[in-house]
C-alpha cells in the first residue's frame, strides 16, 4: 500500500534542496568568495534551528557538529561570517525569493499535502493580514515607513501583509509570499495595507493563475475598489463588514423581506444564529455591485454572544452557513497560528537580527516565512504519518447538510435544530477552534544545539542532535 502522499517531496531534506536549486540560480553578487546560496541556506537554518542571535549562529557554526549538520541538511558548504552574512542579503533583491514560495506549494500539492485544504468546492482558503515586524526610534534603512511625532521624534517601522492557506480545521498554514509595507524608493509617503494587497493579489495571480481561492479578510477590505479588484482576478471572497462601515447595507438588509434566517443549535449547547441576503448593493455609492450578505451571532451556554458579519459572492443558501461561517473565522489564523507562532515559537520575528541599509530586514522576514513553511510542512507530514485520526480531513462532509428544508412562510423564518442534527460533533470541533485563539502551542523542546529549542521535529530528525 503506498504512503497518504510522498515523503520525498515533503521532507525537510526534499524541501531544502529545492530551496537550495531556487537559490542557486539567483545571480552572483561580486566582492564575497562563500556562494550566495550558502548565505540564502544559512539563512533558512538560522530560522530554521530556531537561533536566538547572529551571534549564537557566528560562535556554532565554527564547531565541527554544527558544520557537519549545515552541510547535511542545508547543503551549506561554508557558512558566512557575521558581517558578510548582513552585506550580501542587504544587496538583495527580496523579490529573487518568491520563486521558492511557488515552488515549495508545488511541491504540497505534489505531495498531496494540500488535499485535506480544499474547503468549498475545490477552492482554499487565504487569509490575508498585515503584520509590524519591526519598530525603532534609532536604526533604520531606506525602505522603513516613518512616522512623525509631535515631539519631532520619529519611529521607524517595517510592516508586511502576509498571506496563509488555512482551514478550520487544520493548525497548519501555508505561507505564500508576503508583500512588504514599506516607503517604496524615492518616495516620501509611506505604503499602505491596501496598496500592497493589490500587488500581493496581482503577483499571486500571475504565479497562480489557476489556484482556486477564496480570500478571508477583515472589515477592511469589504470596500468597492477591492471587491472589483478581487473580481478582476477570478477569487472569490468572505470579508469582514462592519454595521458602522455599511450602514446602508445594514439597513438594506433589514428592510428586505427575502432576508433569511436561521438558528441552529448544537450538542455543546452553542446556538448558532443566521441572517443573510444575496444580491444585496454594496452601499449607495456602489449600488451595481451587488454582494451576499452574511450575519451571525454566536450564543454560548455561558451566555456570551459573538457577533460577525461578512460580504461574500458565494451564493448563501440554508445548506452552506456554517460552512460559511468557519472559513470566515479561520482568518483569525493568520494571527493566532502565523504571527504569533512566528513571535513566540523561536522565529524572533520582531527580533533584530541587524536591519541593513537596503534590504536586509525584509530578506530576513522572507527567509523566516520560508523557514516557517518547511517547517509547517514537516508538521503535516508528521500528523499525517502518526496514524492520528484526522478530524479535519473530513469536517466538510459533516455539517450543516443536515439542516432540514426551509420554512417557506413568511419573509423571515426561524429555525431551531435538535442536536441530533450533528452526529459527528462538529461542534465540539468549533470549540475547540475558538480556544485555539487564546491558547499558545506547547513548545518542542529539542536538546543537543545550546540555546536552539523550537526546532521542527522533521528538522531535528534530519539532524544529528
Ligand atoms: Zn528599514
Amino acid at each position: 500500500m503506498s504512503a497518504p502522499f510522498s515523503r520525498k517531496h515533503l521532507s525537510a531534506a526534499g524541501l531544502l534542496s529545492e530551496a537550495r536549486r531556487l537559490f542557486a540560480r539567483i545571480p552572483e553578487q561580486s566582492g564575497c568568495d562563500i556562494a550566495l546560496v550558502d548565505h540564502l541556506m544559512s539563512g533558512l537554518a538560522l530560522f530554521g534551528l530556531k537561533y536566538p542571535s547572529l551571534l549564537q549562529f557566528e560562535n556554532d557554526r565554527r564547531e565541527e557538529a554544527t558544520r557537519a549538520n549545515l552541510k547535511a541538511l542545508y547543503g551549506i558548504e561554508r557558512a558566512p561570517s557575521d558581517t558578510c552574512f548582513r552585506e550580501r542579503l542587504d544587496e538583495l533583491d527580496p523579490r529573487h525569493l518568491r520563486p521558492l514560495y511557488k515552488a515549495l506549494l508545488g511541491q504540497l500539492q505534489r505531495g498531496k499535502g494540500l488535499e485535506g485544504f480544499a474547503y468549498l468546492d475545490g477552492h482554499y482558503l487565504l487569509s490575508l493580514d498585515g503584520t509590524g515586524y519591526f519598530s525603532s526610534q534609532k536604526v533604520h534603512c531606506a525602505q522603513c515607513a516613518e512616522k512623525h511625532h509631535r515631539n519631532g521624534t520619529t519611529t521607524y517601522y517595517h510592516q508586511m501583509l502576509g498571506a496563509v492557506l488555512v482551514h478550520p480545521g487544520h493548525k497548519e498554514v501555508f505561507a505564500l509570499a508576503p508583500e512588504p509595507i514599506l516607503k517604496p524608493d524615492g518616495s516620501k509617503k509611506n505604503d499602505c495595507e491596501r496598496n500592497a494587497a493589490k500587488r500581493l493579489l496581482a503577483d499571486l495571480r500571475r504565479e497562480h493563475p489557476h489556484l482556486k481561492l477564496i480570500v478571508v479578510e477583515d472589515a477592511l477590505a469589504s470596500n468597492a475598489p477591492h471587491i472589483r479588484h478581487l473580481q478582476a482576478l477570478d477569487l472569490r471572497f468572505i470579508l469582514g463588514a462592519k454595521q458602522s462601515d455599511h450602514t446602508f447595507l445594514f439597513d438594506w438588509v433589514e428592510a428586505t423581506a427575502q432576508t433569511t434566517e436561521v438558528t441552529l443549535a448544537d450538542e455543546a449547547g452553542f446556538r448558532h444564529r443566521f441572517r443573510y441576503l444575496n444580491g444585496a448593493p454594496l452601499n449607495d455609492a456602489n449600488f451595481e455591485l451587488e454582494v451576499n450578505f452574511l450575519e451571525y451571532w454566536e450564543y454560548a451556554p455561558d451566555a456570551t454572544v459573538t457577533h460577525f458579519a461578512w460580504v461574500t459572492d458565494i451564493l448563501i443558501t440554508d445548506t452552506n452557513l456554517m460552512t460559511l461561517m468557519r472559513g470566515a473565522r479561520a482568518r483569525w489564523k493568520i494571527e493566532n497560528e502565523t504571527f504569533n507562532t512566528l513571535k513566540n515559537q523561536g522565529y524572533q520575528f520582531e527580533h533584530n537580527f541587524g536591519h541593513g541599509q537596503q534590504n536586509l530586514s525584509v530578506v530576513f522576514a522572507m527567509l523566516m516565512m520560508l523557514a516557517f513553511l518547511v517547517d509547517q510542512t514537516q508538521q503535516l507530514c508528521d500528523l499525517e504519518t502518526s496514524r492520528r485520526p484526522r478530524c479535519a480531513r473530513n469536517l466538510f462532509t459533516v455539517p450543516d447538510e443536515t439542516v432540514s428544508p426551509a420554512s417557506t412562510e413568511g419573509p423571515s423564518r426561524l429555525q431551531l435544530h435538535p442536536l441530533s442534527a450533528f452526529p459527528h460533533g462538529y461542534p465540539t470541533e468549533e470549540a475547540r477552534l475558538l480556544s485555539l485563539a487564546t491558547s499558545r502551542r506547547k513548545s518542542t523542546n529539542t536538546p543537543g544545539i545550546a540555546g536552539v529549542s523550537k526546532v521542527s521535529p522533521g528538522i531535528a530528525g534530519a539532524l544529528d542532535m
